[in-house]
C-alpha cells in the first residue's frame, strides 16, 4: 500500500496575483524595464564551431531581440564527445547537492520573472497568463525534480532476501541524456527536461526547438549560476540536424523528446540504428485530443471549458482540445454558445493585458491552418470564423479563432496545431461509437468528458487508454506532481513528466548483493 503522499514536501510555485491592481501593475512595469531585449544563444563549450550567427527577430512584431549560433550536426556530434568526458564527474556530485542547484535555479527562475515574461512574450508569442503560468511551471519542475533526486538517491532501498545476504537497490546516472523540446513551451518543457536529467545525476545537452533558443539560452544560464558546472549542461542550439546528430552520437546514453509524433518516430528509428548501447526514450508527442458532451452537461460550464481548451495558448498546446463529440440533441445550442464565447476573444499583442491570443508561432504554422481551413470550406461547414482587430503589427502571424463542424471524425486528417476547433454530433445511444472514432486516431494524450451521469465518465474513462482524463472542467494546464502528465499510443511513451516515475528513466538501476 502506498502512503497518500508518495512525493516529498512540496510547495507549488504561487505565481502572480492578478486580482491585485497594484502587483500586477508592478509586475508588467518590471517586465517592461526588461527590454528592449539582445540575447544570445550559444553552446558555452569553448570548442564548439558554430554556424555564423544569425538574427532572432520576435514573433509579434519582428523586431530584433537577440541571435543564434547554431550548431551544424559535426559540432553537435563533437559536443557529445565532449560531454562524455564529464560523465564521472558528474555523478560523483551528491544528490542532495543537485537538488540544491535546481531549488536555487527555481529561486532564480523567480526572481528573474521580468526578463522571462518579456521574452516569452516576444519570442515565443505568450500572452500574460501564459507567461505567467509557464514560469510557475517551470519552476514547480526545478523543485518537483530537486526533491525527486533526493527521494531516489538519497539513501539505497534495501531489499528482502535469506539469512547471510543484503541486497541492496541503487539509482546511478546514465552517462550522457540529451533533451530535445519544442517551441510551444519554450521554457516549460525545456527546463522540465533538463531538470529531470540533471537530478539524475547525468551530463546533459539541451537542444531548444530552433524558434526558441534565446529563452532557453537564459534558462541554461540560470542553471549555470545556480551551481551546475559548464560541462555538466550543454546547450546545444541548432536545427533538426543538430538534434539527429545529438542522437546518432554513440555515446548518448538516454534521450528525451517533446515534439511531433514524426520527429519521435525518426528519433526511435535512429536509435534503433546505432552500434552502441540501448538508450531509452522518453517521447512526448502530439495528440487529437477529443472532449464528450452529452445532454446533461452544463452549458455555460462547457462553453467555458471548450473555449479555454481549444483556444488559449492560441489552441498551441499539445493538449489542446481538437474534437468535441456534442449529443445531437443539444449540439446547434452548444455549438452557438460556445461561437459566442469564442466570438468574445481578443487577437493581440500578447504583452496587452486585455490579450487573449497572441500570434502562431511561424509563417509555416499560418500556411498549414489557412490550408486546411481552405480545405475544411470547401469540404465540411466551417460554424464560426472570428475577426482580427485592425492594426496588427504585419510580421505577426494572426489567425483567429474557428470553429468548424464535420460530418464524421474521420474528416479531420491529423493534429491541426493551432486555434481550430472540430465539432462532431453523436446520437443517443452512440458512446461507443465515439469511443471507437477517439481510439482510431491513434492517438491518447488528453480526453475531455462534460456529463452529469457518473456512468457516462466511467465508461469512457475506462474504455479508451489517454493518459490524462478531466471530468467536468476545461483539459489543460496540467500541474506539476498534481497532474504528471503524457499520453500513451501515438502520443507518447511515457513516464509522465511532473509525476513519479519521470526521473527514475534517466537513471541506472543496480542491485548489489552482499554475502554478509
Ligand atoms: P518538431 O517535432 O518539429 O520539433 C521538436 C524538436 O525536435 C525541435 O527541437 C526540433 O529541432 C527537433 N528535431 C526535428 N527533427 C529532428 C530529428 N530528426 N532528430 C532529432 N531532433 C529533431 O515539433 P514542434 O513543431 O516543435 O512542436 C509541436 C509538436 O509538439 C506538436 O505535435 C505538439 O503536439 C507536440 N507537443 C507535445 C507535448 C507533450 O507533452 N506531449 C508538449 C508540447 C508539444
Amino acid at each position: 500500500v502506498l502512503p497518500r503522499d508518495i512525493f516529498a514536501p512540496r510547495q507549488n510555485s504561487a505565481g502572480v496575483a492578478f486580482g491585485e491592481r497594484k502587483a500586477l501593475a508592478s509586475f508588467l512595469a518590471e517586465r517592461d524595464a526588461a527590454g528592449p531585449l539582445d540575447v544570445t544563444a550559444r553552446c558555452f563549450w569553448s570548442g564548439a564551431k558554430a554556424d555564423a550567427p544569425q538574427v532572432i527577430r520576435s514573433a509579434v512584431d519582428g523586431t530584433a531581440i537577440g541571435s543564434v549560433h547554431a550548431l551544424g550536426a559535426e559540432a553537435a556530434s563533437a559536443l557529445v564527445g565532449e560531454a562524455a568526458r564529464h560523465v564521472r564527474t558528474a555523478e560523483a556530485v551528491p544528490a542532495a547537492t543537485r537538488a540544491g542547484w535546481l531549488r536555487k535555479a527555481a529561486d532564480l527562475m523567480e526572481a528573474r520573472e521580468g526578463l522571462l515574461m518579456n521574452l516569452l512574450a516576444r519570442e515565443a508569442g505568450k500572452t500574460v497568463d501564459d507567461g505567467i503560468a509557464e514560469i510557475r511551471e517551470a519552476v514547480d519542475f526545478l523543485r518537483f525534480y530537486a526533491a525527486e533526486a533526493e527521494r531516489l538517491f538519497a539513501a539505497p532501498t534495501f531489499l528482502p532476501g535469506p539469512t547471510g545476504e543484503e541486497n541492496v537497490l541503487q539509482y546511478r546516472s546514465r552517462g550522457v541524456a540529451v533533451c530535445i523540446s519544442p517551441w510551444n513551451f519554450p521554457l516549460a518543457i525545456f527546463t522540465g527536461q533538463v531538470a529531470a536529467a540533471l537530478a539524475a545525476g547525468n551530463v546533459v545537452i539541451a537542444k531548444p526547438a530552433e524558434q526558441t533558443p534565446l529563452i532557453a539560452a537564459i534558462a541554461v544560464g540560470l542553471l549555470h549560476e545556480a551551481g551546475f558546472p559548464a560541462t555538466s549542461l550543454y546547450l546545444a542550439p541548432g536545427d533538426g540536424k543538430a538534434g539527429a546528430a545529438l542522437v546518432a552520437h554513440k555515446a548518448t546514453a538516454a534521450v528525451a523528446f517533446t515534439g511531433s509524433t514524426e520527429t519521435a518516430f525518426a528519433i526511435n528509428r535512429a536509435l534503433a540504428a546505432r552500434d552502441a548501447p540501448i538508450a531509452p526514450l522518453i517521447a512526448e508527442t502530439g495528440g487529437i485530443n477529443a472532449m464528450i458532451v452529452d445532454a446533461t452537461a452544463l452549458p455555460e460550464q462547457v462553453a467555458d471549458d471548450v473555449v479555454m481548451s481549444a483556444f488559449r495558448s492560441t489552441g498551441q498546446r499539445c493538449s489542446a482540445l481538437r474534437l468535441l463529440f456534442v449529443q445531437e440533441e443539444v449540439a446547434d445550442a452548444m455549438v452557438e454558445m460556445i461561437a459566442g464565447a469564442a466570438a468574445e476573444l481578443t487577437v493581440g499583442d500578447p504583452r496587452d493585458i486585455a490579450t487573449d491570443m497572441g500570434p502562431v508561432i511561424d509563417a509555416a504554422q499560418h500556411t498549414m491552418l489557412s490550408e486546411h481551413l481552405d480545405r475544411m470550406g470547401r469540404e465540411q461547414r466551417i460554424r464560426f470564423a472570428g475577426t482580427l482587430p485592425e492594426g496588427l503589427p504585419a510580421a505577426g502571424q494572426w489567425f483567429a479563432p474557428h470553429i468548424v463542424e464535420l460530418d464524421r471524425a474521420e474528416a479531420l486528417p491529423g493534429e491541426v496545431f493551432g486555434p481550430i476547433l472540430h465539432v462532431v454530433r453523436w446520437k443517443a445511444g452512440g458512446l461507443e461509437a465515439v469511443c471507437d472514432a477517439i481510439e482510431r486516431t491513434g492517438f491518447g494524450l488528453t480526453l475531455g468528458i462534460h456529463s452529469r451521469i457518473d456512468d457516462v465518465a466511467r465508461l469512457v474513462r475506462e474504455r479508451l487508454t489517454v493518459g490524462n482524463v478531466y471530468i467536468n472542467r476545461n483539459m489543460i494546464g496540467a500541474i506539476v506532481g498534481s497532474q504528471p502528465f503524457g499520453g500513451s499510443g501515438l502520443s507518447g511513451t511515457g513516464p509522465k513528466a511532473g509525476g513519479p516515475n519521470y526521473v527514475a528513466r534517466f537513471t541506472r538501476e543496480q542491485v548489489v548483493s552482499v554475502n554478509t
